[in-house]
């Protein structure tokens, strides 16, 4: 398999993930002209693209996906949760590329089977992904908040592994966000924002049963 993070970071999220004959993005957080761009540098021709799946509704997460959508005719594939959450927001879609998953429940795309699963972040019913083909796994996963045990079996045996956790205070205190978000997520128990800075600490073998939270 093929794994190329095109997008990282507040300012937009894209990931490849090919099996050399299903190419599928993860998430379409920049604008469809810059993820053609990426995926052509990727040696991936847009057109042969064939679907996205979307983690959850945050703008730095879906804003080139409807457009991708219709430009290249592809089933957008999301939660329930995330669905009403984004729906108004990607304009029109054609009702066949209207694709509702749900966490643990995993579905194939041609050669590639993919299963979806919840994780913590604050928005509405998100979910990473763990794609595998080839015998091989790849495991997706952004704005991780937390890490919990039921997530750390889902991460376990990757081949790769991608876990984005964006968390500064001081981005959350200047960024542009809501005034009640800025106020909950640093008072969010278990957190700890002065060490949300930089990577987590945690490894897999020190997860313990109630998990350990750095943010979202
Ligand atoms: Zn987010």
């Amino acid at each position: 398999m093929k794994f190329a993070p095109l997008f990282s970071g507040s300012n937009g999220n894209a990931v490849l993930v090919s099996s050399g004959r299903t190419h599928l993005l993860i998430d379409a957080g920049v604008s469809g002209v810059r993820i053609q761009e990426a995926l052509m540098a990727a040696g991936v021709d847009a057109r042969g693209i064939s679907g996205i799946a979307v983690t959850h509704e945050h703008s730095d997460h879906i804003s080139g996906v409807g457009v991708l959508s219709r430009r290249y005719n592809l089933p957008i594939f999301a939660t329930e949760g995330t669905w009403a959450a984004m729906r108004e927001r990607l304009g029109a879609l054609e009702m066949r590329n209207i694709r509702v998953i749900r966490a643990g429940a995993d579905f194939f795309m041609d050669d590639m089977n993919i299963m979806p699963f919840e994780i913590p972040h604050d928005a509405n019913e998100p979910v990473g992904f763990s794609l595998y083909a080839g015998g091989m796994k790849v495991c997706v996963a952004t704005d991780i908040g937390c890490i919990r045990d039921k997530w750390m079996s889902e991460a376990e045996k990757s081949d790769i592994l991608l876990l984005e956790a964006n968390h500064d205070v001081d981005m959350l205190k200047a960024g542009r966000y809501p005034y009640e978000l800025k106020r909950r997520i640093p008072a969010k128990k278990g957190i700890s924002p002065m060490r949300t800075r930089g990577s987590p600490r945690r490894s897999s073998s020190a997860a313990g049963s109630s998990g350990s939270c750095w943010g979202t």
